[in-house]
C-alpha cells in the first residue's frame, strides 16, 4: 500500500486482538457500522488513526434516514440535543453578500414547529410530515462522530482503536490479517477477523489495496472552510437569522452555516482557479462577506474537494468497503455521509448472516448490487446541485446595481433559486431510493414509482424502504420491530406457521409483528410483508407461500446468479 517504514519497526510486530469484523476508518461511517453490527450482535474493531474526533465540522445535514437508524440505537435524541436549536428558524437566504441584496429567501417551520405540525395533523400519504419520524437533525458531524464514539464506548461488541494506521492487509481463506502501525511508538501490531470493511475515506488504502477505481467526475471544484466564531456576525447584515446563508457575488461564493444562536459559523469559500487555500486570509474574506468589521476567531480551516465519483466495485470475499472510501460526493444537498451509513446498515445484516451461517453465498455481494447504483445515483445528483448552485454564483457587482438590466438579471436569478429549493428538500433522493436489481428482494410485478428526488413515495413495493408510521404520538413502527427479519401482518388470521418454522430451522431472526392500524394498511396493503434487517422491504404478499424454503432461500443469498 506504498507505506515506507524503517526497516526495524518490524522487530515489534505482535498480535493483538481477533474479531469478527475489522472496520478501518472510524469516521461517521465506519463508527455507525460498528454501532449497527452490534445491534446484530456481532463484534467489530475499529481502527481509527486519528486520535481524537476531527473537531472541524463537515457535515451538518443528518438526513432522516439516518436519524431512523440512530433511533435503534438510542442515541437520536443525544444528536437533535447536540445540534442547531430546534427553535431556530429554518431560513435560507440566497444574498448577493451579506451586505448587498437579497435575492431570494426560502422560509421553513422550525423544528418545534414541525413538530408541533406533525402531532396535529392527520395522517396523509403524500404529506411530508408523516414520511419519517424525523424531517433531518442540523448537526455538526464533529458531534455526530463524537456521539458515536461515546455510543460505542457503552457497546461490549465494539472497540475503538484510535492512534493506529492500518497499512495493508493479507487475505487467507478463512481470515484476514491487517498490519496496523502505532505512528507514536512506531510499533506494528496485526488484527485478524474473518471481514474487513475499508471505511477509509478518499484516499482508502484498503480501496487501493484491492485496485478498485473510482470512476465518474472527481474534482469539481476546490473549497476552503473556514470554522469560526463571530458573536457579531448575526446582528451586523440586514436579513434575518438563518441556517444557511449562499452569497452569490463571484468574490464570496460559496456558503455560511450557522450552527447556534449566531455565534459558530463555517464559510466554505469556492476557490478561484489560481487559488491555494492556504494562502486564502480568513478574516479579510469574512470581513469583505459582511462589509463590516467585527470580532472573529478562527478555530480551524480545512480544504476540500467537490467530486462525484463511485468505486467500480464495493469489494468482494471477505473485503468490502463503505462510505467515502466507496464514492465520493459534493456536499450539495448533503448526500455524502447519509449515503455511507446507509451502506453501513445494508451490509452489517449481511455479514452477520454470513457469520452466522444462516447468510447464503450471495448475500454478501447482494451489497455491491444494491448499493453501488445507490451510490452513483446520489452522486450524481449531488453533482447536478453542485453545478446549478456554481451556475448562480457566477455574476458579480450588476446583483447590487440600481438598474432596469439589474432588475431583470436578479428575476431571472430567483426564478432558478426557486427551482434551487431541492437542494434543502431531497426526501426523494433520501428516503425513495430502491434496489431495483437485488438478487435477494422479490419483486412483486407492481408499478415502479418514478425515482424523483424532491417527492417520495411511502410504498412497501419489495426493493422500497419500509414506509415509517406513527402508531401513537411517541411510537413508530419501527419501534416495534425486533433485531432481524420482521413480518409485517396487517390481517392476524393469515397463517404464517410454515414461515416461521423454516426460519426457526434456519436460526435465522424473524419477528411477527401484528398491526392492523388504518395507517398501516394503506402503507402496508398486502396482509404480509417481510421487512429485511436494514429496513428494507424483501417481499410481500396476501398469503404465505407455498415453500418457505424458496422464499427464505432467496432473501438470505442461498441461490447461485447466473
Ligand atoms: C464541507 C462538507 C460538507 C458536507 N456536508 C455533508 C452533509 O451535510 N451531509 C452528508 O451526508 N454528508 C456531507 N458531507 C460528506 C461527509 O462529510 C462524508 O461523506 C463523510 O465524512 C464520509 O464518512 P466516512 O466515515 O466514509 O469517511 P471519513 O469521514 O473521511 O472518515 C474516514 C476515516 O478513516 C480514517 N482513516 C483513513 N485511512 C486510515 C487508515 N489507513 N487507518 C486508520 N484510519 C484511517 C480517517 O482518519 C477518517 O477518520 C460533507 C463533506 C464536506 C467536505
Amino acid at each position: 500500500m506504498g507505506e515506507s517504514h524503517s526497516p526495524f519497526i518490524n522487530l515489534y510486530c505482535i498480535y493483538v486482538i481477533d474479531t469478527q469484523v475489522l472496520i478501518v476508518g472510524g469516521g461517521s461511517v465506519g463508527l455507525s457500522l460498528s454501532a449497527e453490527l452490534a445491534h446484530h450482535g456481532v463484534t467489530s474493531v475499529v481502527v481509527e488513526e486519528q486520535p481524537n474526533v476531527n473537531p472541524h465540522p463537515r457535515a451538518n445535514a443528518i438526513a432522516c434516514r439516518t436519524m431512523e437508524y440512530y433511533r435503534r440505537w438510542g442515541i437520536a435524541d443525544s444528536l437533535v440535543a447536540a445540534g442547531i436549536p430546534p427553535e431556530n428558524p429554518a431560513d435560507y437566504y440566497w444574498v448577493s453578500s451579506l451586505s448587498g441584496r437579497e435575492i431570494h429567501r426560502l422560509s421553513l417551520p422550525s423544528q418545534t414547529q414541525l413538530e408541533t405540525l406533525r402531532r396535529t395533523t392527520e395522517f396523509s400519504i403524500d404529506n411530508r410530515l408523516h414520511w419519517s419520524a424525523y424531517i433531518k437533525c442540523n448537526v455538526g458531524q464533529n458531534e455526530v462522530d463524537q456521539i458515536l464514539r461515546d455510543h460505542l464506548d457503552t457497546l461490549s461488541q465494539s472497540q475503538l482503536k484510535s492512534g493506529v494506521r492500518a497499512v495493508r492487509y493479507i487475505e487467507h481463506d478463512d481470515h484476514i490479517e491487517t498490519v496496523l502501525f502505532d505512528p507514536v511508538t512506531s510499533v506494528e501490531s496485526k488484527i485478524t477477523s474473518k471481514f474487513l470493511v475499508g471505511c477509509d475515506g478518499g484516499r482508502s488504502v484498503i480501496r487501493n489495496q484491492l485496485g478498485i477505481a473510482y470512476e465518474g467526475d472527481g474534482d469539481l471544484a476546490q473549497f476552503v472552510s473556514v470554522y469560526f466564531r463571530a458573536p457579531e456576525l448575526m446582528a451586523a447584515h440586514p436579513f434575518g437569522p438563518a441556517n444557511i446563508y449562499f452569497p452569490l457575488h463571484h468574490d464570496h461564493a460559496g456558503y455560511l452555516i450557522n450552527w447556534d444562536h449566531g455565534e459558530s459559523w463555517t464559510y466554505h469559500i469556492q476557490l478561484k482557479a489560481n487559488e491555494s487555500w492556504d494562502e486564502v486570509d480568513a478574516i479579510a474574506r469574512i470581513t469583505n462577506l459582511l462589509g463590516a468589521e467585527i470580532p472573529i476567531t478562527i478555530e480551524s480551516i480545512q480544504p476540500w474537494t467537490a467530486h462525484a465519483l463511485t468505486a467500480s466495485s464495493f469489494g468482494s470475499g471477505r473485503v468490502w468497503l463503505a462510505g467515502d472510501a466507496a464514492h465520493l460526493f459534493s456536499p450539495t444537498g448533503g448526500f455524502g455521509m447519509n449515503t455511507g451509513v446507509s451502506d453501513a446498515v445494508d451490509l452489517a445484516w449481511k455479514l452477520r448472516g454470513v457469520i452466522e451461517g444462516w447468510g447464503g453465498p450471495n448475500l454478501l455481494p447482494s451489497y455491491d448490487i444494491e448499493r453501488r447504483p445507490i451510490g452513483s445515483r446520489n452522486t450524481q445528483l449531488a453533482k447536478e446541485l453542485y453545478e446549478r448552485l456554481a451556475s448562480v454564483m457566477e455574476l458579480g457587482d450588476i446583483l447590487d446595481e440600481e438598474s432596469a438590466e439589474a432588475d431583470q438579471v436578479r428575476m431571472t436569478l430567483k426564478a432558478d433559486l426557486v427551482e434551487q429549493e431541492s437542494l434543502i428538500a431531497s426526501f426523494g433522493v433520501l428516503l425513495g431510493y430502491r434496489y431495483t436489481n437485488s438478487p435477494i428482494c422479490i419483486a412483486d410485478g407492481t408499478p415502479e414509482p418514478e425515482d424523483h428526488p424532491q417527492m417520495y413515495v411511502p410504498t412497501s413495493r419489495p426493493g422500497h424502504r419500509a414506509p415509517h408510521i406513527w402508531l401513537t404520538e411517541d411510537e413508530t413502527l419501527y419501534d416495534r420491530f425486533s433485531v432481524g427479519f420482521n413480518l409485517i401482518r396487517t390481517n392476524p388470521s393469515v397463517d404464517v406457521s410454515d414461515l416461521v418454522a423454516e426460519a426457526t430451522k434456519r436460526e435465522l431472526p424473524l419477528a411477527i409483528v401484528d398491526i392492523d392500524t388504518p395507517e398501516t394498511q394503506i402503507v402496508y396493503p398486502c396482509a404480509l410483508t417481510l421487512v429485511r434487517p436494514d429496513l428494507m422491504v424483501a417481499w410481500r404478499a396476501n398469503l404465505a407461500p407455498t415453500t418457505s424454503e424458496d422464499l427464505w432461500d432467496k432473501v438470505t443469498g442461498h441461490f447461485s446468479i447466473s
